[in-house]
């Protein structure tokens, strides 16, 4: 299954795209993970798109293509699938993203919107808190780790995103509204969205996503569920 998630920061996207990892072995490619990975290592592409990335702002379109792309391996493409958690962010991503995708004769399947009222989104995201080591997303009011400041998974430290602070995440939902809203249309007139109620519990948006995917009218591919 080739899958794209959209909402808003915060509609838990990568939570989402975890579980479809976990569930289906259908790998989650993350470019807001990406970034922040190469900023903490001190690439070259992470010094570069730091202030972007920090201050809420967009990193270029033909440069986060490139990373997605150099993601997408033949595996990806024509075995496990994948799930693209945050790009595309654009409309000219999203015709990046197919034509490449035309290229290589490997179509998307589905988007899938996670609609999240906007007072649940700041709510979350105010409480975010991610693990600097694997990555685990928490929330302090609904899923708070066991010991305050660590992770549960492996013990790393708790930090809260720059960008989910007051200034950056305002910025983030302007560029939502500008930028990424329009995907939502471009993916619509081309029949593969599906919308999904994403204000409830981790598992029931999980069930519904899941729903969505199965109850696809064209059985265009099988998933196999990895038994628990
Ligand atoms: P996220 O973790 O998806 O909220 O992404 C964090 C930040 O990474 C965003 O606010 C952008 O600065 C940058 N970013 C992630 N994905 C994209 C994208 N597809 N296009 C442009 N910038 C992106």
């Amino acid at each position: 299954m080739r899958l794209v998630f959209l909402g808003y920061p915060g509609s838990g996207k990568g939570t989402v795209a975890g579980r479809i990892q976990k569930a289906y072995g259908v790998p989650a490619i993350s470019t807001g993970v990406i970034l922040r990975e190469e900023i903490a290592e001190g690439t070259e592409l992470g010094k570069q798109v730091k202030p972007q990335v920090e201050g809420g702002g967009l990193v270029p379109d033909e440069l986060v293509a490139r990373i997605v792309e150099g993601r997408l391996t033949e595996d990806r493409l024509r075995v496990s699938g994948f799930s693209l958690d945050g790009f595309p962010r654009t409309v000219p991503q999203a015709e990046l993203l197919d034509r490449y995708l035309a290229g290589k004769s490997a179509p998307l399947h589905r988007a899938i919107y996670l609609e999240v009222d906007k007072l649940i989104i700041l709510k979350r995201l105010t409480a975010r808190r991610t693990c600097r080591s694997c990555g685990e997303i928490y929330n302090l009011i609904t899923k708070a780790p066991l010991k305050p400041g660590m992770c549960d998974v492996c013990g790393g430290a708790l930090y809260q995103r720059e960008d989910d602070q007051e200034d950056a995440l305002r910025k983030r939902m302007r560029e939502y509204h500008a930028q990424t809203q329009p995907v939502l249309h471009y993916y619509q007139s081309r029949n593969v969205l599906s919308r999904v109620d994403g204000g409830g519990t981790p598992e029931e948006v999980f069930a519904e996503v899941e729903r969505a995917v199965e109850s696809d009218p064209i059985p265009r591919w099988k998933l196999t569920k990895f038994p628990r």
